[in-house]
C-alpha cells in the first residue's frame, strides 16, 4: 500500500530539495556550542555519517553566527540557523552563508525586524522556516482559540506577512509535545499553504518515551501523506534523532535507509537467549549502509514462516538454528555460529 502524500512547493536548502515530490528528509540539531568550531564540525560529520540530511544549529549570540563561515568549510550538509529573539543574529549568519534560517514568530515577531531578515535572505535565495512552538506563542494570539488553532494562526500571519515581501521560499513547523494538538495542528495548515512541513513533536523526552511519542506523533502525520520534513527531537546524542527517524520513515515505507531487522518478542517456545542474539545482530547491521531485510526468530515452529519476507534469517531451535535466504533453507548451524553464520550470509547480499 502507498502512502498519498499532500506535494508541496518544493524548496532548497543548499542541494537538499524538501517538498514536491522529493524523499521525507532527515534532519537534526547539533548540542554542541556552535562557537566552538571544532565540535561543531565533528558532530555535524558524525550526523551526516549516519545519514542526516539537513543540520541546524543553535546561533545564541553573534560569536555563535560569526562561526558559521568557518563551519561551513569544515562540512558538506547543508545548515540551518536556529535563530531566537534577536534578528541580527539571522543576518549575520545570512552573511556567513547559511543553507536556512529558522525564525520564531514567537520570540521575533516585530514586522520591521522580520522584513529586513526576509530581504536579506531573499536577496541570497535563502530559506526561511517559521517554526512555531506551542511553548512560546507570541503574546496576542486568541486566547479563544485552542493550542492547535493558535499555532495556525500564527504562522499563518507570518507567512501573509513573508509573502507581502514577495518572498515564498517558506517551510513551516508547528510543534507541541501533545501529539493531538501537533497533529490537529499540521492538518489544518497542510490544507491552507502549497509550502513544504517540517513535522516533529518538540521536545518528545529521552529516548525510551521520546522515540515512542515521536513516532505516533510523526507518523500519525505521514500516513495522511503530511510531512516533507522530519526531525525526531531526543534528550540524547542526536545521532539516535537520525536512526529513529529513518527507523520512522522505514515503517512506513516511505525511505530506505540500511537494514531492517525483524526479531521475535520470544516466548516459552524459545530455547536460545534470543535477546542476546538479537542484540549482536543489531549491533553488526548498524555498520552496513544497504538496505536488506534480516530475521532472527526464536524457534523452527513460527520462525521460518513469520521470516519469510527477509532476504536472510534464522530460526533458532535448541543450539542449533535453520539459515534461510529468501525464504528457502539454506543449512544449518551451531548456536557459537549463529551471528558470524548470518552476518557472512547478509555481507554476501
Ligand atoms: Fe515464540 Fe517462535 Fe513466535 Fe518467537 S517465533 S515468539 S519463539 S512462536
Amino acid at each position: 500500500m502507498t502512502i498519498n502524500r499532500r506535494i508541496s512547493r518544493p524548496i532548497k536548502i543548499g542541494d537538499v530539495t524538501v517538498g514536491g515530490e522529493a524523499p521525507i528528509i532527515v534532519q537534526s540539531m547539533t548540542n554542541t556550542d556552535t562557537r566552538d568550531v571544532m565540535s561543531t564540525i565533528n558532530q555535524v560529520k558524525e550526523l551526516e555519517d549516519a545519514g542526516c540530511e539537513i543540520v541546524r544549529l543553535a546561533v545564541p549570540d553573534m560569536q555563535a553566527s560569526e562561526a558559521i563561515k568557518s563551519i561551513k568549510k569544515g562540512i558538506s550538509v547543508p545548515l540551518v540557523a536556529d535563530i531566537h529573539f534577536d534578528y541580527r543574529l539571522a543576518l549575520e549568519s545570512l552573511k556567513a552563508g547559511v543553507d536556512g534560517l529558522r525564525l520564531n514568530p514567537g520570540n521575533i515577531s516585530e514586522p520591521e525586524k522580520v522584513k529586513a531578515v526576509v530581504k536579506a535572505a531573499k536577496e541570497r535565495d535563502i530559506p526561511i522556516r517559521i517554526g512555531m512552538n506551542a511553548g512560546s506563542m507570541p503574546k496576542k494570539v486568541n486566547p479563544e482559540l485552542n493550542t492547535a488553532q493558535q499555532m495556525v494562526a500564527a504562522a499563518m500571519e507570518q507567512i501573509e506577512l513573508l509573502e507581502s515581501l514577495d518572498f515564498d521560499l517558506i517551510k513551516v513547523s508547528l510543534k507541541a509535545f501533545d501529539v493531538p494538538t501537533t497533529v490537529e495542528a499540521y492538518r489544518d495548515i497542510a490544507g491552507k499553504i502549497p509550502y513544504p512541513l517540517h513535522i516533529g513533536i518538540t521536545e518528545a523526552g529521552t529516548p525510551r518515551t521520546g522515540v515512542i511519542r515521536s513516532s505516533v506523533g510523526i507518523g500519525t502525520l505521514l500516513y495522511m501523506g503530511i510531512g516533507d520534513t522530519i526531525r525526531v527531537s531526543l534528550t540524547t546524542h542526536p545521532r539516535e534523532e537520525v536512526v529513529a527517524g529513518y527507523e520512522i520513515l522505514k515503517s512506513l515505507n516511505l525511505r530506505q535507509h540500511g537494514p531492517v531487522l525483524v526479531s521475535c518478542p520470544t516466548c516459552g517456545r524459545t530455547e536460545v537467549d534470543l535477546v542476546k542474539i538479537a542484540t549482536e545482530v543489531e549491533n553488526e547491521l548498524a555498520k552496513i549502509k544497504k538496505p536488506i531485510k534480516v530475521a532472527v526468530m526464536g524457534c523452527v515452529v513460527n520462525g521460518p514462516g513469520e521470516a519469510k519476507d527477509a532476504d536472510v534469517g534464522i530460526a533458532c531451535g535448541k543450539g542449533r538454528a535453520v539459515l534461510f535466504k529468501k525464504g528457502e533453507k539454506v543449512r544449518t548451524i551451531e548456536e557459537k555460529d549463529f551471528v558470524k553464520a548470518l552476518m557472512a550470509e547478509v555481507e554476501k547480499f
